[in-house]
């Protein structure tokens, strides 16, 4: 068994007890607890926010030549990769990840450091055109401090995707996990520590979003948020940005269609809307939670999905051969069950799950089976909410009219599936659908080096890519005098 963190805050880089409240964390497949310990206070917070102005306004971080501040990144990277069991480890007790997928987010997150820290080295401010007797150029300046606000499905991969950048722009960042899934925060700041980093410049503050979290944006000092987590907590987010006119970036909530078409390879759909919808159980951002089925194929691919479906390994997060695990904590669960149990209410009819599984490995797990739902009305709560389970929902279309209209009949925009062997179908379809990433013939496939985000209330802006250093820093217009002579008026 794997020694668990001891429970101390990361604060302007010292360890230290938080004092704010307890948090307790627990391995969902059994409930057992992990550890317990005092998260962030306000008091924690404000002691951060001073540690990272005084830090991030030091010339030993600002005046750093981008490639003196990357070797910080390629260290954080490379001490990621030699933990790679630790985090992997830690983060399936702490989520009921299957140690395969919590083993791929770490490897994931080392790529992230290491990608930004080449980026940062090769990222060149540019002379502009030259219109009068000035030299004129474009550059660019960190932002100050940045509070990074993260949820538990995915915990290494979303904070390496906000402090990598974010620190190769030459900012300082606090970060708050999830209360639900806080360890692995913890243990990379144990890896950023050992880099060297100057202190005060990273911190991590798990605690209440309602306490913790609101002070990490409300704060004067806080340049810019990055917050991925629920639509409705993104917008009370959104609207607190907006009274100090402060930038934020939202990565939000989804309802993403997996589209079938009848020309499409039924073996290749079937596999990539499962893993679409089941995979992660469900809890994913992106997962594919609304299937349209061409009706000239609907009942024969229903049928294929439906056996498949019912074939998939649910279990013990450490088997290798497990494909669904339990769901991060019982009341999510829950709440997971409840959304299906109201779908029946209003009409749909279960095609597989629909229930915990039955047995004694899993009685004291938060677990629940991949379920399939038909008959579903297109308004019902079911179609139009997302429920962050292993929850699918059917529905046949016509043509491809059709199942536009369909697909984005939703508030949210943030993925899509197309399965077709049609390619000119395959791009009308990506071109008309509302989402920031459309997957052909695939699905969930992740590159650091290409953008994602969403659209209406999937979020706004986008992470990753090459841009991704450039969202954590202010453009700055420089005019250089090239005459020596005294000023002309009206010189326009
Ligand atoms: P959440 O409840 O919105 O919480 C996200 C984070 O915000 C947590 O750290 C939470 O802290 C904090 N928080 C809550 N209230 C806050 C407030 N008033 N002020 C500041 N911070 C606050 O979301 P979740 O349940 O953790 O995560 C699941 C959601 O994330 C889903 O909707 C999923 O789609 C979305 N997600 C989106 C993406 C994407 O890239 N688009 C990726 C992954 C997940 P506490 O929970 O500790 O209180």
């Amino acid at each position: 068994m794997i020694k668990m963190p001891d429970g101390k805050l990361f604060i302007g880089g010292e360890w230290k007890n938080g004092s704010g409240q307890e948090i307790v964390s627990i391995f969902p497949v059994d409930g057992s607890i992990n550890c317990t310990f005092k998260g962030a206070s306000q008091e924690d917070v404000l002691e951060a926010i001073e540690l990272a102005k005084n830090a991030q306004s030091k010339d030993s971080w600002l005046s750093l030549k981008p490639y003196e501040r990357a070797q910080y990144l390629y260290s954080i990277a490379d001490g990621i990769e030699s933990n790679i069991e630790r985090i992997s480890q830690i983060q399936t007790r702490d989520t009921g990840k299957t140690l395969s997928e919590t083993s791929a987010l770490a490897r994931s997150a080392s790529g992230t450091f290491r990608y930004y820290a080449a980026l940062l080295e090769s990222s060149d401010d540019s002379l502009t055109s030259q219109r009068s007797d000035s030299l004129t150029l474009s550059v660019y300046e960190p932002l100050g401090l940045i509070s990074a606000i993260t949820p538990w499905n995915s915990p290494i991969a979303s904070d390496a995707q906000k402090v990598a950048p974010a620190l190769a722009a030459g900012n300082a960042v606090l970060l708050k996990p999830s209360s639900w899934s806080p360890l692995v925060s913890l243990e990379l700041a144990k890896i950023i520590e050992s880099s060297g980093l100057p202190k005060g410049l990273f911190s991590v503050l798990p605690g209440a979003g309602s306490e913790v979290g609101s002070l990490l944006v409300e704060h004067p000092d806080i340049s810019k948020v990055t917050f991925t987590g629920s639509t409705s907590t993104g917008r009370e987010l959104a609207t607190q940005a907006a009274q100090k006119l402060m930038p934020i970036s939202l990565e939000l909530g989804g309802k993403s269609p997996a589209i079938v078409f009848e020309d499409a390879d039924i073996d290749v759909a079937i596999s990539g809307v499962m893993f679409g919808i089941f995979s992660s159980t469900g809890q994913s951002c992106i997962a594919g939670s609304r299937l349209f089925i061409h009706e000239s194929i609907y009942d024969e691919f229903l049928e294929r999905l439906v056996n498949e479906t019912n074939k998939l390994i649910v279990g013990d997060p450490y088997e290798k051969d497990t494909q669904v695990s339990s769901l991060i904590h019982h009341d999510h669960r829950d709440k997971v069950s409840a959304y299906v149990d109201r779908a029946i209410g209003d009409g749909g009819r279960i095609l597989c799950g629909g229930k915990a599984p039955i047995g004694a490995e899993f009685e004291k797990g938060a677990y629940y089976l991949p379920t399939i739902i038909a008959d579903v009305k297109s308004s019902s709560e079911i179609v139009q909410e997302e429920v962050f389970g292993p929850v699918l929902v059917v529905m046949p279309f016509k043509d491809e009219g059709d199942v536009i209209e369909q697909a984005n009949d939703s508030q949210y925009g943030l993925a899509c599936g197309i399965w077709t062997n049609n390619f000119p179908k395959a791009w009308r379809v990506a071109r008309a659908i509302n989402a920031g990433t459309v997957w052909i013939n695939t699905y969930k496939q992740f590159s650091i080096s290409t953008p994602f985000g969403g659209e209406k209330s999937s979020g706004i802006g986008r992470e990753k890519g090459s841009d991704g250093i450039r969202a954590y820093m202010s453009q700055k217009s420089l005019y250089i005098d090239l005459t020596g002579k005294p000023h002309q008026w009206a010189n326009l």
